[in-house]
């Protein structure tokens, strides 16, 4: 299978799960756009890398997924999109009554707002090319429920609401939309949470991982930004033409209990 000829924009890609995604569609031959909020050098020399380790076009386009204009004008840059892989995301716990109001509206803004500003801007351009795959990063939260997560939990839910609207919306031509749903996987974004952890439970780093972390996850092992990565790879190919309207688990058996 290749993606050759397909663009793929991936949001909230310079690093963890998304930055995977990029490279197992750029190894698959897609070429790719790779996003964030920061116009580092590093964020350039991501995509200089990923072009000159798979011969695809890549390239980083800045763009603040926490404002609906700059969602649409990443899709109007990127100039085609046949594959948007929706990844960008924040984290903040706390309980409801002590949540704070700024967070709470990030969370939304990043974690759900922007999917439906990047969708909207992006399936035009997939009906104009014949083609489309909407692949949204939900998660094990966007199906199950934790205390203290609020915001993500509402914001996941609601991606994964969303994706069964636009499979609806889209379903008599060949474009598809699905979510998947990682459970844990070790990232930038979890590992800020190791240290507070330890703290908070007196634990040392591996009790932290084993007991806390993935004691929802029965393989007792994270998922890999590889695997994510595939699994975006398999959603794009011909055996997946008619998987619409529904999510993945990458969960390690999480919402098998
Ligand atoms: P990460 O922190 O490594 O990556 C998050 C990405 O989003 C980064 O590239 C960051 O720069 C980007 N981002 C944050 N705010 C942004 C903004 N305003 N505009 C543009 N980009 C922005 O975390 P990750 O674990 O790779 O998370 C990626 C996605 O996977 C998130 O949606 C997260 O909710 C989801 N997820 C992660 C896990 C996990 O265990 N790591 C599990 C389930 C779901």
């Amino acid at each position: 299978m290749t993606l050759k000829g397909r663009t793929a924009v991936i949001t909230g890609s310079n690093s963890g799960i998304g930055l995977g995604i990029a490279w197992e569609l750029a190894r698959a031959g897609a070429d790719v756009v790779l996003n964030s909020f920061t116009d580092n050098d590093e964020d350039h020399e991501l995509a200089r890398t990923i072009a000159g380790e798979t011969g695809v076009a890549a390239r980083y386009v800045r763009a603040d997924m926490s404002k609906g204009e700059d969602c649409r004008a990443l899709i109007a840059e990127a100039g085609r999109c046949d594959i948007l892989v929706n990844n960008a995301g924040i984290q903040h716990v706390a309980p409801i009554d002590e949540f704070p109001v700024e967070k709470w509206d990030a969370i939304i803004a990043i974690n759900l707002n922007s999917a439906f500003h990047t969708t909207a801007a992006a399936l035009p351009m997939m009906r104009k090319a014949g083609w489309g795959r909407v692949i949204n990063i939900a998660s094990a939260h966007g199906l199950t429920a934790s205390p203290f997560k609020s915001a993500y939990i509402a914001a996941k839910h609601g991606l994964v609401g969303m994706t069964k609207t636009v499979a609806l919306e889209t379903a008599e031509e060949p474009i598809t939309a699905n979510a998947i749903c990682p459970g844990y996987v070790l990232t930038p974004l979890v590992e800020a949470q190791i240290p507070a952890t330890m703290k908070e439970y007196g634990m040392d780093r591996e009790s932290v991982i084993r007991n806390v972390m993935l004691a929802r996850q029965p393989s007792k092992q994270f998922a890999t930004v590889e695997q994510l990565g595939g699994t975006a790879v398999f959603l794009c190919s011909d055996a997946a033409a008619q998987i619409t309207g529904t999510t993945i688990s990458v969960d390690g058996g999480w919402t098998a209990l």
